[in-house]
């Protein structure tokens, strides 16, 4: 298959590319678009042939859901048993952005894109082309990360060029994802309700509307593959280069002596500005203490590691507050769990 590369320009040419690609999504074919956490790989949520074809493309576990992306909440209704009362009160607050509910499902929505699930993830995103593009193909558009399934996800086009050429009918460059990081995922079917994913939108935030929810354990914890998971994604490896990822936690001193000590062919993930007097190669992902510019350019660094063909990666890491703990929990996947506090 040619992978068509479509550019929002944000001229008038962009009039054709919008109705280009969304008359590929109505027709049931799959297409990369921008969001503002990452890229997705859209395709319509209620066809079962279509969700079908993301697993495929992707190389994606089939037990693994599909978050279903609407552009107006009175796309909701159909999709979902009922509409919890706390779904509007989150909508209000929260939509359109980073943030993914789960609900009941209705029989509307297939099996295919719930994994086999009885329930669904919805999100309404507000990047104005993602949101354009749903508008224009008429149908809620299934779209996870636009990367192979456990490669590090996409934030700009490049990065879903590099994994999915020949196997997706478009992408659609609308420029690098402005959050980095996937969004929040949470789950309305627990009582209290449950943080299954931490993005963007952070606890703390979520509380404000939501004062009992809580986080799933598994989202720090190193859950086996035959364990009974409330969220499928939290049991595969994610978001890793072909590289060893280890995470070392410690002031920057401590960091350097550890490198130091270290022999053999590595490479370095550190913040901006802490790059210099390291013996081996060193790729920056934001800055320390602002977890959002880390959370920004995590996604790129990783794939860096794999692009400069580094073997093993010592990453430092500190601690971090709100979106923090969306970069903590990728970067934990991306290490298997493995980490090291000095
Ligand atoms: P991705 O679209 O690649 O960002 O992954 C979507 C994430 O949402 C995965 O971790 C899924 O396991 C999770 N997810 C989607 N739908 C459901 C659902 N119905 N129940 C639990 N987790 C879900
Ligand atoms: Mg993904």
């Amino acid at each position: 298959m040619q992978t068509k590369l479509l550019k929002i320009t944000h001229t008038q040419q962009d009039e054709a590319i919008l109705k280009e690609a969304a008359g590929l999504l109505a027709a049931g074919h799959l297409v990369a678009i921008p969001t503002e956490t990452v890229y997705g790989l859209a395709a319509n949520a209620l066809d079962p042939k279509a969700a079908s074809a993301i697993y495929a493309a992707k190389g994606r576990p089939s037990d693994n859901p599909l978050i279903v992306h609407v552009s107006d909440i009175r796309e909701i209704p159909p999709l979902v048993k009922q509409v919890p009362e706390t779904l509007y009160r989150l909508a209000e607050r929260f939509w359109p952005g980073p943030m993914t509910i789960i609900m009941e499902k209705s029989d509307l929505v297939p099996y295919e894109t719930s994994g086999g699930l009885d329930t669904v993830a919805i999100r309404m995103p507000s990047h104005p082309v993602a949101r354009e593009l749903i508008r224009r193909s008429g149908v809620p558009l299934a779209a996870p990360s636009a990367n192979l399934s456990g490669s590090p996800s996409p934030t700009c086009a490049q990065h879903c060029m590099d994994d999915l050429t020949g196997r997706v009918e478009a992408i659609v460059d609308g420029g690098s994802c402005e959050v980095g990081v996937e969004s929040t995922v949470l789950t309305l079917c627990t009582t209290p309700p449950t943080v299954l994913r931490p993005g963007a939108v952070t606890l703390e935030m979520l509380r404000e509307v939501l004062p009992d929810i809580r986080l799933d354990p598994g989202i720090f914890l190193h859950l086996s593959d035959d364990r009974k998971v409330s969220s499928p994604g939290m049991k595969y490896k994610h978001y890793s280069p072909k590289a060893r990822v280890v995470l070392v936690r410690g002031p920057l001193e401590a960091f350097r002596q550890f490198i130091d000590g270290q022999s053999g062919d590595f490479g370095i993930l550190c913040f901006s500005g802490e790059e210099s007097g390291f013996s081996r190669p060193c790729i920056v992902y934001g800055v320390k203490g602002d977890a959002a510019s880390q959370a920004k350019h995590l996604f790129d660094a990783l794939r860096k590691v794999d692009k400069e063909q580094m073997k093993l990666v010592y990453v430092r890491i500190a601690d971090g507050e709100g979106i923090g703990q969306a970069v903590y929990n990728r970067l934990l996947r991306a290490a298997g769990f493995d980490e090291i506090r000095l």
